[in-house]
This record gives C-alpha cells, structure tokens and sequence, in this order.
C-alpha cells in the first residue's frame, strides 16, 4: 500500500460497537472482567488500551514494521532502548545528537555503568574503530539535530550486521514520509511524536517501531514494567495528525527548498545547513536514502555572535521563537542556549554548532510570506 494510504487508513477500523469512523477516545483505566481472568483482552491501561494499539498499529505501518510502542514522549522511548542493556555493555552514536539525547546517555545511563562513544559518523567505517566485544547497540541520528548532518543508515546496518550489534535510528527529523530505516537494516526505529507525527505542536509522545518479535516484546515488557505509556487522548490527536503526514511533509520540504535557498544568497549568512545542497558532505547518501530533504534548516551568521542572532529571532513575526520542530507552523530555535544547552560550548563548536546558529522548523504557511518574515529579521 501507498504511504498516502497508510497514513489515512493504518491501525483505523471502524469501532466495532458502533461504527464511528474515528477510532474513539478509550480514556479509561481499567476494563470490568465477567469473571477473574474473563475479559476481552483488555485489562489495565497501562498495558491495554483500544485507543493506543490504533495509533501503534499505524506508526508501524508507516515504517513498515512489524510492531509499534508509543510512550509518554519521545526521551521516555530512547529510555526503554537504553534499558535493553547492562552495565558494562558499550553504545556507539553520533557526536551531534538532540541535546535531551546526549542528557540521558552522559547524565543517566553513565552512571548506571553503560560507556557511550560519542562520535563522527559521517564515515560511518569509523564505528568499526570502537566496536569491541562490549559494544551492544548503535544509536544514530539523522538528518542530526541541529547540523543537518546525514549519517549513512544501509552502510551502519551492515556494520551492525557483521558484529550482532543493534541499530536503532532516531527518525524524528525525515519521518517515515522521507525514510524508512528499518528497510535500510536498522532494528529499531525511535520517534518524537511530538515533532512532524503528531505535526500541531499539541502534544508531547514518543514512539519505537520494529520488526524483530524479541525485541518488541522485550521493549514492551520494559515499557509496561516502566510505566511510560502514553495516554489515550493523546494517542487520539496523533491519530488524527498521521492523517496529513504525507501533505504536510510535502509542503515542509518545497518551503524548506525554498527557504535554505534564500538563506544561502543572504549576505548576513555564513553557512546554510540542509541536506539538499550538493555542497552538503553527504548528500548522495541523502539522495539515496531520502525521498526529499525535509523542512529543518540551520543557518549561522557571517559574524558569530549571539547578540545578532538573538536580535534577528526577536525580529521574527511568524516564525515562533519556541523549543520544537516539525509543527505546521514555523519555530525558530536557538540551539546553543535552548535545545542544546546541557552540550558543553567546547563540544558543540567541535561539530560547528556555533553561538550564532539558527534552527528553523520550516512550517507549511505561504513561502513568501516566510521568507519575507526572514528577509525583514535579517536586515
Ligand atoms: C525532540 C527530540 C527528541 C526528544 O523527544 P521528546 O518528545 O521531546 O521527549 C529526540 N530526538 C530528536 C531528534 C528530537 O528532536
């Protein structure tokens, strides 16, 4: 089936009772059994819940996997893939990844005895430069958060291949509209919700998407056993966001294309970070692994100086100044104070996430009315 298709239809049947088109809100906690033991599969909602296995059955099938697991957000979801390790056991990922992400890794899971190699996986090859006998998973990113840098996904899998090590990829920033990961050999698949699935900037979830039957059902022991469920009006608005996730990706890449464009001829900008320039280090891997670039852009400033990149974001009138991305509306965000702030200042000038650098979420208005809003901020 067409990815079109699946985001309107997957996971939503009609609701057996009464025929309701929408998959109804199951806001409830607990199911009535006829007899101890005696129900219809459905007995707590932490583990059961009607509302919940639609929108599963949905993010799995927009990533062609087998199984879907939503969570309370999206770190709760990377927290459950954390927990399929030991002490002891070692991860390999990016050295630019979502500041939250490099929270967890160096602030939570080091102390609980797991050793993280943070490091450059634009040749992915130099994974196999950290990969010993401890290594248990690969965890990557791409396009990353907020550089745009894009890190081979097919070439990581047969690494991960070859040493029985999982690979999960972080899908936030393409969704599924864009690429696919587990088709690409990655084993799990991770999501914030809360950015382009959900899509309104109204909700905060996170999801895992897999193939393998042991994993998911380990990932669902650890989440019932954990407790990160999401909840089941929530689970409703993502519903019914997945449902113009092709058209409102669509829309994000043709503003996006047009917006990096503009930028790049800017004279106040240094740099423009997206991944459909040829100039852009990976970009046939994007081409190939991509159906189109998306609509994240960063920018940094001919003159690297926080003061002028504040003084331009104050100056945006459509672009909302928030944390977040992939809403239909457009955000601008600084990483460097807001998203990315828990990444020491050294760190983050080592991948060119510079105090001047711009994070736009591009949204789906009118493009000229964006670029008009850019035009006025940057004079
Ligand atoms: C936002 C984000 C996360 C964390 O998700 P939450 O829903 O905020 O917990 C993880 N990875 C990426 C790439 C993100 O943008």
């Amino acid at each position: 089936m067409h990815f079109d298709t699946k985001a309107v239809h997957a996971g939503v049947k009609p609701d057996p009772s009464t025929g309701a088109i929408m998959t109804p809100i199951f806001q409830t906690s607990t199911y009535v059994q006829k007899s101890p033991g005696d129900h219809k599969g459905f007995e707590y909602s932490r583990t059961q819940n009607p509302t919940k296995y639609a929108l599963q059955e949905s993010i799995a099938a927009l990533e062609n996997g087998k199984h879907g697991l939503i969570f309370g957000s999206g770190l709760a979801a990377i927290d459950a893939v954390i927990k399929l390790l030991k002490p002891g056991d070692e991860v390999i990922t990016g050295n630019d990844l979502y500041g939250g992400t490099y929270r967890i890794f160096t602030k939570v899971f080091q102390d609980f005895g797991i050793k993280f190699h943070f490091i450059d996986l634009d040749d992915v090859s130099n994974i196999e430069n950290y990969i010993n006998e401890n290594t248990k998973l690969i965890w990557l990113e791409t396009p990353t958060n907020p550089m745009m840098n894009i890190v081979d996904i097919k070439g990581a899998a047969t690494i991960a291949k070859a040493h029985q090590v999982l690979l999960a990829v972080d899908n936030t920033f393409a969704t599924p509209y864009l690429q696919t990961p587990l088709d690409l050999g990655a084993d799990i698949v991770m999501h914030s919700v809360t950015k382009y699935l959900g899509g309104h900037s109204d909700v905060v979830m996170g999801a895992l998407a897999i193939n393998d039957d042991l994993i998911a059902e380990k990932l669902a022991f650890i989440q019932n056993s954990c407790g990160a469920v999401a909840g089941p009006f929530d689970s409703f608005l993502v519903l019914r966001g997945i449902k113009t996730l092709h058209l409102r990706m669509a829309r994000h890449c043709e503003n996006g294309k047009k917006v990096a464009a503009y930028l790049n001829n800017h004279p106040k900008v240094n740099k423009v970070y997206w991944p459909g320039f040829e100039s852009h280090p990976n970009h046939n891997i994007a081409k190939e692994q991509m159906k189109d670039f998306g609509g994240m852009v960063s920018f940094t400033l001919l003159e690297d100086d926080q003061q002028a990149s504040f003084r331009i974001m104050e100056r945006f009138k459509l672009f909302a100044l928030a944390e977040s991305l992939g809403g239909v509306e457009s955000m601008a965000n600084h990483p460097s104070t807001m998203t990315h702030a828990s990444v020491p200042r050294e760190d983050r000038y080592k991948v060119g996430l510079l105090d001047s650098l711009i994070r736009l979420s591009v949204g789906i208005e009118n493009v000229e009315n964006l670029i008009s809003d850019l035009e006025q901020a940057l004079d």
